[in-house]
Formats: structure tokens, sequence, C-alpha cells
């Protein structure tokens, strides 16, 4: 991004006005470090704050190859069809701001991408969590202001990285296909506990009985795990993202999850601890900005690293050291 100032005006009206140039230009803004960059995005986020909030947020999360990418387009087509303006921010864990990306090929939902109704976006995660949770929601409320009615999360499971999803949005599909052998072998019990539906992909072909078979295994995996809630349990779907079977269902789920948080009230519970969350998100963030910045600690931080490497300080001794060089207790 240019040294220039952005000019809010601009892009503001430019968002209200839906322009998925302005959108892209915004979110990029959010996700810059520097801090100049941090307060214009601020100031946006505050004036577009009112057009925000009301969009459908959904997660789709699993692991590579699940089908994510085919899914998500077939289901963002089937929307933007319907009268949907779909967003869709596909969070990377593999790409750096500038490094490689397994997202970074362009035909990835390429249909989708130019549609004139949706909008694309890869979030690079940068390896950190923290960070991708802070950007992705900066982002999704750019979508929501720019006027997308549906914005949904796509993540790569890696266990954590649906957690993290799963409090930016109101309902979290994770993605599974049927594997070889043991299907729950490698599926994180933590992921069973943050999803609100699970689909079963690929559930076409010689695959169908596989399918079928995993669909038994997770519902049974999903019975042992601590229900969140006595009023849904996470229904265990099949579908083929390739066939375009199933997909109808998989979105009266979404729809039925989203209207049963309304119906019992949980849903603006929900909505507002994911906002505290991402306050408390962003003040850590800010505080590590503000400590990488600070000379003092630095110097501190430079002194400790060698010592920690050479295991003649523990972590936590040294980085008591660098937070009290940062700010000292009175
Ligand atoms: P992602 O990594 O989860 O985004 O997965 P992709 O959408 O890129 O799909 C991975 C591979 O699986 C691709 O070769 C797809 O064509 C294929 N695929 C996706 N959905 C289906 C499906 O429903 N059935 C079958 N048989 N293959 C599928």
């Amino acid at each position: 991004m240019s040294r220039k100032p952005p000019d809010l005006d601009k892009l503001a009206t430019g968002i209200e006005a839906g322009e998925r140039a302005s959108l892209a230009r915004a979110i990029t803004l959010a996700e810059s470090t520097r801090p100049d960059h941090r307060a214009a995005a601020n100031a946006l986020l505050a004036r577009l704050l009112p057009r925000t909030g009301s969009a459908i947020r959904v997660g789709i999360s699993g692991p590579p190859g699940a089908g994510k990418s085919t899914m998500i387009e077939k289901l963002g087509v089937d929307l933007c069809a319907k009268g949907h303006r779909v967003a869709v921010l596909a969070i990377d864990p593999s790409s750096t701001v500038r490094g490689g990306s397994i997202l970074g090929d362009k035909t990835r939902m390429g249909e989708l991408a130019n549609h004139p109704d949706a909008f694309v976006r890869p979030t690079p995660s940068s390896g950190a969590l923290g960070g991708v949770h802070d950007r992705t929601r900066e982002a999704l409320l750019l979508c929501e202001a720019a006027g997308f009615d549906i914005v949904i999360v796509e993540t790569v499971g890696v266990g954590q990285s649906e957690t993290a999803v799963s409090r930016l949005v109101d309902t979290l599909v994770v993605l599974l296909i049927a594997g070889a052998g043991d299907e729950l072998q490698g599926i994180k019990k933590g992921v069973l506990e943050v999803a609100d539906i699970v689909a079963i992909n690929k559930a076409d072909g010689d695959n169908k009985m596989r399918a079928r078979r995993a669909r038994k295994d997770f519902r049974a995996a999903l019975h042992l795990v601590r229900p969140r809630s006595q009023h849904w349990s996470p229904p265990v779907l099949l579908a083929s993202a390739m066939e375009s079977t199933g997909l109808d269902e998989l979105w009266a789920k979404v729809l039925e999850h989203r209207s049963l948080l309304q119906s019992i009230d949980v849903f603006d519970d929900k909505r507002e601890s994911q906002r505290v969350d991402a306050m408390w998100h962003a003040v850590e963030r800010g505080l590590m900005a503000r400590l990488r910045r600070d000379p003092d600690a630095q110097a501190v931080a430079r002194d400790v690293l060698d010592e920690v490497k050479s295991r003649n300080l523990t972590p936590g001794v040294a980085a008591q050291r660098i937070m009290d060089a940062f700010a000292p207790d009175d």
C-alpha cells in the first residue's frame, strides 16, 4: 500500500455503494500493521459500523482436499442465483503476506469470484491465529457494510483454526470426507466440539457407501462430545459438491441453526461476546505492536534471547524481564 494516506471518504462511499474494488482496498488497509493504516482502518470501521451486523455469517472448515472451495463455489453461485450477495473470506494458513499461497491459485472459485454479486478474498494468516481473527473479523464487517448479506469464512482445518473461526461466525460447518480405515483418526475432538453442522463431502460414485459409514461413525462420535447446547445437536449430513447434492439441505440447516439461536435468545449474546472477544484481541495485538516498537523492551529482548536459546534463562523469566522493561511496576 502506498505511503499516501488513504482517502477515507472515498473508500467509505465506495463501500456504501457496494463497490468491490473499494471493499478490497479497505480490507488491505485493515490487514496492514502500520500504525497510521490501523488508525485509518479503525476510523473507517467506526463510520461503517451502523451498516454491519445483519449478514448470515457462516464458517466452513475442513482438512485440505475435503472439497471446501468446490462446495463454497457451488453454494455461493446457488445463493447468488437466489438474489443474495455472497462474500467469501478464505483464511490461508500456508501463506504469508508476500509468500506462496495455496489459495493464490487464480482458478480457485473462479466462477464465483467472477460473479457480479460475489466477492472472494484470500486472507494471508502469517502464522498467527490471533492476527487472523482480528483481520478476518474486520474484513467480515467491511463485507457487510458493502451489502453482502452472506459472508462465508473458509478455514483449512488444523484443529485450532476451527476454534478461532467459531468465534467469528454464527454457524460453523465442518466439512469432512470418508477416509480409509478409521474415520476418526486425525480428527481432533476439539473440531467436533465446535462444529454446529458436520457435512461429509464426496458422497458420490463408489464413495457413497463409505460416506454413509462415516456418517454413522461421526454421529456416534458426536454423541460422545459434551453438547454445547441442549437445543441443538449437530447434524451429520452427506453431500457431493461435485454433483451438487446435499447443498440445499446443508443451507437449510444453516438457516435452521440461525433461527434456533434467535428463537432461544442466544444470537445476540453470541454476537455480543464475539465483540468483547474482538476487543481483547485488539488490545493484545496493540500491546504487542507497542512492545515491538519500545526501545527498552527491544534492548532487553536482544539481551535475553541468547540466554533463552542456550538454556541459561527460562522463557518465563526472560519474558518477565522484557515486560518489566516495557512497563516497569511502580
Ligand atoms: P479444499 O482443499 O477443501 O478446498 O478442496 P477442493 O475443493 O480444492 O477439492 C479437492 C479435490 O476434491 C478436487 O480435485 C475436487 O475436484 C475434488 N472434489 C471436491 N468436491 C468433491 C465431491 O463432492 N466429490 C468428488 N468426487 N470430488 C470432489
